[in-house]
């Protein structure tokens, strides 16, 4: 099934493909529109290719087939495209992927990076960079943890940092990887509850890819079912039923030779 929602497209994957240097094909022929304010997720069983696919959005993994285009910037594989593309694409992972010496101010401020020049980020950010990371660790409700070391935070508060680390971007997209895996159920809900909201506040696209299905029905408002590299479902939380989640979980796709 496909989505057939026509919301102003921000990312558009045509026909993508992504065969890794081994001969596994993680990708096969995805079509794809990311459109403004949405909150989708990414769901299928391990190695479906959910990782994949958020990482070719963002050309840290660059497809080997078809093509990604930026509304209003134009073909990712351009690398000027690319770097605008990811100063407006924040990531949050699964690990986190901060420095765990850096106050969590510190590493909400890597996220400005992208907006300076290598010699300029050698030197202390600009104020007006350092009131932005305020204002994000605030809406993440960490305020009082801004001097506080990372490896000092529980796995919960670190997500949420991670979350403003992506805000401080001003992103118009959030890619997320596995952003609750490794929390307990509170800090999961509390986390989607402040990445849904967040986003919904400032209309930032959302794409994130998770497990547990009970989380993408309550809180994301399109699901894209992913198994062996292929879509085989797109469509509303509401129409997602349990034939749909058999095939997502138990497709037997790999009867079928890959090219
Ligand atoms: P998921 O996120 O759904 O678990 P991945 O995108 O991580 O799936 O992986 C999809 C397929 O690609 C799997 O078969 C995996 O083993 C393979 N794969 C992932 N990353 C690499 C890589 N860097 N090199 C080779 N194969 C990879």
């Amino acid at each position: 099934m496909q989505n057939t929602a026509q919301g102003s497209a921000i990312v558009h994957l045509e026909n993508v493909g992504v065969t890794y240097g081994n001969g596994v094909q993680a990708l096969e022929s995805i079509s794809l529109r990311i459109n403004r304010g949405e909150f989708a997720v990414v769901l299928g069983s391990s190695g479906a290719g959910k990782s994949t696919l958020l990482r070719t959005i963002n050309y840290l993994t660059p497809p080997t087939q078809g093509t990604i285009t930026v509304d209003g910037l134009g073909d990712l594989s351009n690398p000027q495209v690319l770097r605008l593309h990811r100063q407006r694409t924040g990531m949050i992972f699964q690990q986190h992927q901060l420095i765990e010496r850096y106050s969590a101010l510190q590493n909400i401020l890597t996220g400005r990076l992208a907006y300076h020049s290598f010699w300029r980020s050698l030197l202390p950010l600009p104020q007006a960079d350092q009131r932005l990371a305020l204002d994000c660790l605030q809406r993440v409700g960490l305020m009082d943890k801004a001097l506080t070391p990372v490896n000092a935070l529980s796995g919960g508060q670190k997500q949420r940092i991670g979350i403003a680390r992506a805000l401080v971007q001003q992103p118009q997209l959030m890619l997320a990887d596995e952003p609750i895996a490794s929390l307990d159920p509170t800090s999961a809900h509390r986390v989607m509850t402040l990445l849904r909201d967040i986003c919904q506040t400032d209309g930032i696209a959302a794409l994130l890819s998770l497990h547990q299905v009970d989380f993408a029905k309550e809180y994301c408002d399109r699901i894209i079912g992913l198994a062996h590299g292929r879509i085989i479902f797109d469509g509303p939380p509401s129409v997602l039923d349990h034939h749909n989640l058999d095939e997502i979980y138990t497709h037997q796709a790999m009867a079928q030779p890959h090219k």
